[in-house]
């Protein structure tokens, strides 16, 4: 809505925003919002139904505020991550909440000041909620390919002195990921500066690259942000974290809400990274269709960037993005319009979606 009426004392800065709306229409494949395909299996949503069944049970009381349980088996998972070396992380250098993009929003609120910065394009809600928070959004360049370009990154930061810097790996909607030792430049960069580096790893665990996680503990300023949405397929249950140094973990306690997440979701949480061997074994499955898929738009003559994550950036068709959306939404395959002139982004589904999608875009060329 633009024409906001008089009588509502909305404030100034927002009037001019639209909500964040990724559409949720009905279509046979639906691959628009990088969800993992794959729903929990049976046994998995029973041990769910169990759990709830018994935390159902005593409903009368708020939760644990702190929900410790679930940020130590979140530490736990972290410091398992079998294809990366040790990291140490404890209960202390985990915070959770309703998704990451409440993690982003906390964030926020308890450290944005003056200016944000992020390289677009990247994710839609850093530059909404900083908006919201009152923070002044700064975009820096990318490369042409859409890579970062480290080093004007880092001369972004010098010269406007955020006191948060955005980086995403890997990058929605690009796909690409940050190598590790630029992660290390930009966090020196801005610990120079007194900001913080926050890194966005929702898309980690199908990532190539080593995680930002392994910077926290000799740079401070870094903050890691994960979520249960996509690598463990677990969207509708509401669970982002992040791994940071303590202090940052004790400064989010300042802004955080009582009770914010509910005993249902702390257990129905806990219960899917019990079954984190199975979940993850899904992911090695979705990157071998997207290396699968990219190949096959490669092979129909379309322009990908190449993912780390669960979904595909692809260009080189005839027509708009918008058209081509259109065309492929009437042939049942929901994908997604990102704003950017001729490109589209298409999250990896199960075997029948992708070759929906593949089927309908040769029918569309
Ligand atoms: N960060 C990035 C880069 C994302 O793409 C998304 C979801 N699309 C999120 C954060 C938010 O995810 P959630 O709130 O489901 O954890």
């Amino acid at each position: 809505m633009s024409n906001w009426p008089e009588w509502l004392p909305l404030k100034k800065e927002l009037k001019s925003l639209t909500p964040y709306g990724a559409p949720q229409v009905h279509a046979e494949a639906r691959l628009n919002t990088n969800e993992n395909p794959y729903g929990p299996t049976a046994e998995l949503s029973s041990a769910i139904a169990k759990r709830i069944g018994e935390v159902a049970k005593n409903l009368n009381r708020y939760p644990d505020r702190d929900a410790i349980k679930l940020r130590a088996e979140l530490a736990k998972y972290l410091n398992r991550d079998g294809r990366q070396a040790k990291v140490d992380l404890t209960v202390s250098n985990i915070w959770a909440a309703n998704g990451s993009n409440e993690i982003l929003q906390s964030i926020f609120l308890a450290f944005g000041s003056g200016a944000a910065l992020g390289f677009l394009p990247s994710y839609s809600m850093h530059p909404l909620i900083a908006r919201v928070a009152g923070v002044n959004w700064i975009s820096g360049n990318r490369n042409l390919d859409f890579s970062l370009d480290t080093q004007s990154a880092i001369d972004k930061i010098k010269e406007i002195k955020p006191s948060l810097t955005f980086v995403t790996t890997p990058n929605n909607p690009t796909g690409q990921a940050v190598k590790y030792d630029e992660l290390k430049s930009i966090a020196e960069a801005t610990a120079s500066i007194k900001g913080l580096l926050i890194v966005d790893e929702a898309y980690a665990e199908f990532s190539r690259e080593r995680s930002a996680i392994h910077l926290i503990k000799d740079h401070p300023n870094v903050i890691v942000s994960r979520t249960m949405s996509k690598a463990f397929a677990f969207a509708g249950a509401r669970l982002g974290y992040l791994a940071a140094d303590q202090t940052v973990i004790d400064a989010i306690q300042l802004v955080r809400l009582p009770y914010h997440l509910s005993a249902l979701t702390q257990a129905a949480a806990e219960v899917a990274l019990d079954f984190q061997s199975e979940l993850l074994a899904r992911v090695a499955q979705i990157v071998d269709a997207r290396d699968e898929v990219s190949k096959a738009l490669v092979d129909l003559g379309l322009k990908v960037v190449p993912s780390d994550a669960n979904f595909i950036l692809f260009s080189g068709f005839e027509m708009s993005s918008k058209q081509l959306w259109q065309q492929l939404l009437a042939e049942g395959v929901l994908i997604r319009d990102v704003e950017l002139d001729g490109w589209l982004r298409v999250t990896i589904g199960n075997d029948a979606e992708n070759q929906l999608f593949l089927k309908a875009l040769k029918g569309s060329l």
